[in-house]
């Protein structure tokens, strides 16, 4: 089945920071592609234009044929400011740029091909932290997989401003995928699911880099969601108050633990343990093809005990009416009938 949800995940962002040649390349491609009319690469010069929304702290890229919806797009990345200011410890103030690449060739030319299934994709490019968008990709969502798309961005853009230092991949993008919401049931009974077939990649693969097969990454972005809101049930934390210590100025050292094998192999056990309750059995039992067999099989066992019970009362039934009608027999060779006269004269009270 190709749910939304799936291609949604597909299309999601897969990157955080942007190397020095991912920085050299977008400012180079950006600023000189137009200059290079007989483009090496064979790709015509694609012209960007640039609008600046001062009062939204926002400049917003894009080539003449997505301009009708520049304004929708700076809305929405306001709108995902808003949401994000409100899900974070402080807010981003900061100056954003949002680039809008018209096909999903010219975005991987940006943001580099590793960046095959997503989006968007932020990259920390100092000194304004941008987002590039996949705008071919983006028009096969909704528009609200598109806002939340930009608010998990924002995340991205938000941490790398805040944080002195990276944190582990899986970490930063479960508290993406969290703060945007797109981290629904059917996920954690993917993972679930993952963690009962010992299907799940273990935390220090995905430390760094996500895999590049697209269901693969799926699952990296579901476990990674689930692993960081068994840290917020686990202590009982929102997102911001489970972020705080890691903005705090000895947010050095609590991030160097997410780093640690020697604190995150436990973690990874406690949340497999969590992971492996009854729920979790039922919701992957319910999303598993087995779920609707065990339904069948149950539906039929009952019908036939039940089947089986009416028979042998209807036996019983029997059996006691043929024991009371042979004593009423016996009753009945015992004593003459004395016929009642319906048509007796009743006496004036009688109904
Ligand atoms: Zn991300």
């Amino acid at each position: 089945m190709n749910h939304p949800r799936n291609k949604l995940m597909q299309l999601h962002d897969a990157a955080i920071s942007a190397k020095g040649i991912l920085i050299f390349a977008l400012s180079l491609w950006l600023h000189f592609s137009l200059a290079s009319a007989g483009n090496t690469s064979g790709t015509k010069a694609i012209v960007f234009e640039q609008r600046s929304f001062p009062l939204l702290k926002l400049e917003v890229d894009y080539t003449p044929a997505d301009a009708r919806w520049v304004e929708d797009v700076a809305a929405r990345t306001d709108a995902a400011r808003r949401a994000l200011n409100r899900i974070m410890p402080d807010a981003l103030l900061a100056q954003v740029r949002v680039v809008i690449a018209p096909t999903k060739e010219v975005f991987l030319e940006i943001v580099g091909g590793w960046a095959e299934h997503s989006a968007a994709v932020a990259l920390r490019t100092p000194p304004v932290p941008t987002v590039v968008i996949n705008a071919e990709a983006l028009r096969t969502v909704t528009p609200l997989e598109f806002s939340r798309t930009l608010l998990h961005e924002l995340v991205h853009c938000y941490l790398g401003l805040r944080l002195k230092k990276p944190l582990p991949r899986w970490f930063e993008e479960g508290v993406a995928v969290i703060a945007s919401g797109e981290a629904e049931l059917e996920d954690s009974a993917d993972v679930a699911l993952a963690v009962l077939f010992n299907r799940t990649i273990p935390l220090r693969e995905i430390t760094q880099h996500f895999p590049s097969n697209a269901e693969r990454q799926r699952l990296a972005y579901r476990q990674s969601a689930s692993v960081v809101r068994f840290l917020m049930n686990e202590q009982g934390a929102s997102l911001a108050t489970l972020l705080a210590p890691f903005l705090a100025p000895d947010g050095e050292r609590r991030i160097s633990e997410l780093w640690n094998p020697l604190y995150v192999e436990p973690l990874e056990y406690r949340w497999r343990r969590s992971l492996l309750s009854w729920q979790s059995w039922v919701v992957a039992l319910s999303r598993s093809g087995l779920f609707w067999l065990l339904v069948v099989a149950l539906t039929f066992l009952a019908w036939v005990v039940r089947k089986r019970r009416s028979a042998a009362q209807r036996r019983e039934w029997e059996e006691e009416e043929e024991r009371l009608y042979a004593a009423l027999d016996e009753e009945e060779a015992k004593e003459p009938q004395v016929e009642e006269d319906d048509d007796a004269p009743r006496p004036p009270w009688y109904g």
